[in-house]
């Protein structure tokens, strides 16, 4: 055995070790990929059917407290999934952490919403929100106490209701 074939499978390890760091990469990069897409917070618990149509989730974040005269959460629409029309009597602030969906006031035409928008909801406005037909919208509510009220919760915002913010 000369030298040269001793060092063969040295040669052959050390060109498998230096492959290792292109695979990695490719792992990180797929990884921070998944991690663009990811909430900040967690899911949370499924809304209310009552309340939204489709597959929400609510995480709440703030508790009214007697400093914080609010209520915050985190809350996840899946593709197609919204919020009953509903009122907020204080107004409530929506900042968009993930995806894209819609706010409509009645009446008005529905805004496209995406991530890193803040909307402002004025008081005793009647509007829903929610995700668009192929994205997942995430937002932080902030959402105000009148007395013990922060919400009045009125019909579903039908299909064609929804097609129409759609168009
Ligand atoms: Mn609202």
């Amino acid at each position: 055995m000369d030298r040269t074939t001793t060092f063969l499978p040295l040669i052959a390890a050390l060109g498998l070790l230096l492959s290792i760091p292109a695979c990695t990469n490719d792992q990180h990069t797929a990884t921070m990929n998944t991690e663009k897409t990811t909430s900040l917070f967690p899911l949370g618990n499924k809304a209310a059917d009552s309340l939204f149509t489709g597959d929400a989730f609510v995480q709440p974040l703030v508790r009214r407290d007697r400093n914080n005269d609010y209520a915050a959460g985190a809350v996840t629409f899946e593709p197609g999934a919204r919020t009953n029309w509903h009122t907020h009597p204080k107004g409530q602030v929506l900042i968009v952490t993930e995806g894209d969906g819609w706010y409509q006031e009645r009446g008005k035409p529905a805004q496209r919403i995406r991530q890193g928008e803040v909307v402002v909801v004025p008081e005793n406005t009647e509007h829903w929100h929610g995700a668009s037909a192929d994205s997942r919208l995430v937002h932080i509510a902030i959402t105000n106490y009148f007395g013990d009220v922060n919400a009045t919760w009125l019909k579903p915002v039908t299909d064609e209701e929804y097609a129409g913010a759609e168009q």
